[in-house]
This record gives structure tokens, sequence and C-alpha cells, in this order.
């Protein structure tokens, strides 16, 4: 087992830390780059968050259908509230793109699994995308595909194929079920510290859900519904491999994303963008996105 999933998995490792401590159902794969991923609906078992839910009970999140539907509601929220502020950009010739680029992206992803005769594991998602306006150099994607981008970021992203990097990066995380991983390993680590100490784990558990330098912007507030986790490295590395391989399927060009990552670092003097918060290095992003070409080409060929 454990040659089989070396061999098949390149850069990412195998390793799945908390599948070797616990007593748990094996591991799944994520589709495509074959990291060994815990993701508690693959054993149909409920996410629980202790204290997360109404005053202080245990928020429940049976399954991946039921979290899907409460993000829903949480970015519905979200484009009202942005619609409300005037600062949600809907029918410019940006806003459309973004819709435009998005749309091209996942339903390549379709015509991808169709050629290939395979179930697409993301078939069952909503994909929507929106155009807020905000200085925030940032995108960012909740789970079952709902997509924000911040005009902020469009003059990094400066043409068609650099909107595609960072829209190929967005779709992958939601592609990967990043945030059900973390979702997944939140919980594990509350049932494994349950009992020691209440108020330990519950500040173990606020801490867990603030997510570090959000810039002031109101519009990050979304972390408060806790369903808007930091990524780790390697999810950011696996949303950058997937990413350039979905944009390529969909016909962009995959020499973009390591010039966009320059231009996200140019002129920043030491300030790190929103957009990398947790993000590797981004010369060794570069670099990385280069070693990836041959393989992209080979693996996501345009459909
Ligand atoms: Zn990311």
């Amino acid at each position: 087992m454990e040659a089989r999933i070396n061999r098949r998995s390149f850069v990412f490792g195998a390793s799945c830390s908390l599948c070797g401590s616990m007593i748990l159902p094996s591991c799944t794969q994520v589709p495509l780059t074959n990291r060994s991923q815990l993701n508690l609906y693959d054993s149909n078992l409920p996410i629980i968050l202790m204290g997360g839910g109404v005053a202080g009970l245990p928020k429940i999140y049976p399954n991946e259908k039921a979290l899907n539907q409460e993000v829903d509601k949480t970015y519905s929220r979200f484009l009202s509230k942005a619609k409300e502020d005037k600062i949600l950009l809907d029918n410019t010739d940006e806003s459309k793109k973004i819709e435009e680029i998005g749309k091209e992206i996942y339903t390549s992803l379709d015509t991808f699994y169709i050629n290939k005769r395979e179930k697409n594991p993301v078939e069952n998602f909503n994909w929507q995308f929106a155009l807020i306006e905000s200085d925030t150099k940032n995108a960012w994607c909740m789970p079952g595909g709902k997509i924000a981008f911040y005009t902020g970021i469009l003059p990094v992203c400066k043409n068609d194929d650099g909107i595609a990097a960072v829209m190929g990066h967005e779709i992958a995380h939601a592609f990967a079920r990043h945030t059900v991983e973390k979702l997944t390993q939140a919980s594990m680590m509350q049932m494994a510290t349950i009992g020691i100490s209440r108020s330990k784990y519950a500040e173990l558990l606020n801490k867990s859900f603030r997510v570090g330098n959000v810039g002031g912007n109101v519009y990050n507030s979304v972390v408060k519904y806790g369903i808007f986790l930091p990524f780790s490295r390697k999810m950011e590395s696996e949303a950058d491999y997937l990413g350039m391989g979905f944009m390529n399927l969909a016909g962009f060009n995959i020499k973009e994303p390591a010039k966009l990552w320059q231009r996200m670092m140019a002129g920043q003097e030491g300030r790190v963008p929103e957009f990398m918060g947790s993000h590797p290095s981004p010369d060794n992003r570069s670099k990385k996105f280069l070693e990836w070409e041959s393989e992209i080409l080979d693996k996501f060929p345009q459909v």
C-alpha cells in the first residue's frame, strides 16, 4: 500500500499525519494527485466541532451536502452585504470576465472526466463567482465552489491567463476538498483533547478559527463563520499544481502562473499580499510551476 502510494503521488508525499496515530477508517486520496487525505465524510462520519454552534453547543456538519448547503447561505449573506454596501460588481465587463473564466475552467473539468469516462468528483458542486470592489489583493473559495475575487487582485492578474491562474487555484481548493480536510483535522484534534481541559480546549478552538493577518478588511470577516480556514502549505502547493492543470484543460497559458507570482511580490516591500497568506515562498513557487510544465501538458491535455 505504502509503496503504491509513494509511486503514484509525486511531490506531495504520501503521509497523512493523523492516520498513523488514531484508530480511524483508512485515508482517502485527493483525486488526480493521490495525496492521502483524512476526510470524515468519506467514512460516513459527521464533522463535529465542539462549541462551534449556537450558545456554545457543538456544531455538527452531518455530511458534505449539509456543509455545502450551509456554505451556500453564508455565501449568499456575504453577497447581500456586499450589495448593500455597493461593492458587489454585477454585470460589469470585469465581473462577467470572472464568471466566464470560472465557467470555462469548470466545464473543461467536466469534459476532461467525460473523456476519461470517469465520474467528476465535483459534479454536484454549484459553482458561483463574485467580484468585490476592494483594494485587497485577494481571492478565495468556500467549499462546494463559492468563489470571490477582489478587484485589488486584477491588476496583478493583468490578463485572462492571470485570472485563469488564480481561478484555477481557487477551483482546485474546492476540488481537493481542502476545507473538509481542515475541518476533519480540527474535529479530530478536538475529539482527542476533549476531557483534558474544557477551557484549554475552548481556547484552542478559538485560535484554530482565527485567521491571522486579515488586514482589517470587513469582507474578510467571513472568517467568523468558521468555515474559512487557512490552508497548509501542502494544500497550497497542491492547489497550485491542480490549478495549473485545470487552466491547461481550458486552454489558458500555463506560463502565466510563474509570472503572476513574480508580479504578486513586486512592489510589496516585504509585505505579503493577502492572497499569499500561508502560501509557499514565491521563488520556490515559480520554480515549481516550471518543473511541473511537461507533466501538466501530459496529464491535463486541453479538452
Ligand atoms: Zn490558496
